[in-house]
C-alpha cells in the first residue's frame, strides 16, 4: 500500500506508455506544451469537466469523479462514471472521452482500467467493463477489464513509480510517435539521438585507447 503523498497521476500511465521520456519531461521536469492534439483534447475534456450528474432511465451519470487507489499508488479524475441499475443496486461503468480515434497501443485501455481499479477499491466491488468514447469517430468502444489488462495496468503503475523514484529522465529515442508529440520542440529528439550516438562513439574510442595503453 502506498501513502497519500506517494500517489502518481493516472495520466502518467498513459504518458509512460506513449513515451517514457515524455512521461518524465511532464511529471518530473514539469514541462508542458500544447499542440493541436492536446488543445482539441482539452476542449473536449473541459466540456466533461463541468462536473455534475444526470439520470437517464436506468442509468445515472456522475461527471468528474475523483479517484484513487492506495494499492497501485495512483490518483486522478474520471471523465464520467455511469451507474447502471441492476436489480436493487447500481453497477459502476467508467467512461473516458478521447479526442481522436482508437490507437494501436493499449494506453487508453490502461488508463480506463486504472480508473476501474480505483473505483473497485473505493467502492469495494468488482467492475467488469467500461467504455472509451472517441470524438473523431463518434464511436463508443466497450472495454473488458480482463486479467491481461489488469496485469498490464499494475505493471505500468509500478514502472511509473520506479521512474519517479529514480528521478532520471530517459534519453530520447526518435520514432514515429515523435511526430504527434506535444513536447517535440522541447525534447529535440533527433538532435539528442545524434548526441547519444556521438557520445557512445567517443566512449568506445576512449575505452579502446585505454585498453591499448594497458
Ligand atoms: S519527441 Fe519523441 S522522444 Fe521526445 S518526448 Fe516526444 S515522443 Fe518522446
Amino acid at each position: 500500500m502506498y501513502a497519500e503523498d506517494e500517489l502518481v497521476p493516472i495520466s502518467a500511465l498513459q504518458h509512460f506508455l506513449f513515451c517514457e521520456r515524455q512521461c518524465a519531461l511532464i511529471h518530473l521536469e514539469r514541462l508542458w506544451a500544447e499542440n493541436r492534439f492536446t488543445a482539441e483534447g482539452r476542449v473536449l475534456h473541459n466540456r466533461v469537466e463541468r462536473g455534475g450528474r444526470e439520470a437517464r432511465g436506468n442509468v445515472r451519470v456522475e461527471y468528474s469523479v475523483l479517484l484513487k487507489s492506495l494499492r497501485l499508488g495512483i490518483a486522478g479524475v474520471a471523465d464520467a462514471v455511469e451507474f447502471h441499475r441492476e436489480g436493487d443496486g447500481w453497477r459502476p461503468f467508467p467512461v473516458e472521452h478521447k479526442r481522436g480515434q482508437p490507437k494501436i497501443d493499449c494506453c487508453d485501455e490502461v488508463q480506463l482500467c486504472a480508473q476501474a481499479i480505483c473505483l473497485e477499491e473505493m467502492l469495494d466491488l468488482r467492475i467488469g467493463q467500461g467504455a472509451l468514447y472517441y470524438g473523431k469517430t463518434r464511436h463508443r468502444k466497450d472495454v473488458e477489464f480482463n486479467e491481461a489488462l489488469r496485469g498490464e495496468t499494475e505493471r505500468i503503475s509500478l514502472r511509473v513509480h520506479q521512474l519517479f523514484a529514480a528521478g532520471i529522465t530517459p534519453t530520447a529515442e526518435y520514432g514515429p510517435k515523435c511526430k504527434s508529440c506535444s513536447l517535440r520542440e522541447l525534447c529535440l529528439p533527433q538532435s539528442r539521438s545524434r548526441y547519444s550516438r556521438a557520445t557512445n562513439y567517443l566512449d568506445r574510442m576512449i575505452a579502446s585507447a585505454v585498453s591499448e595503453q594497458d
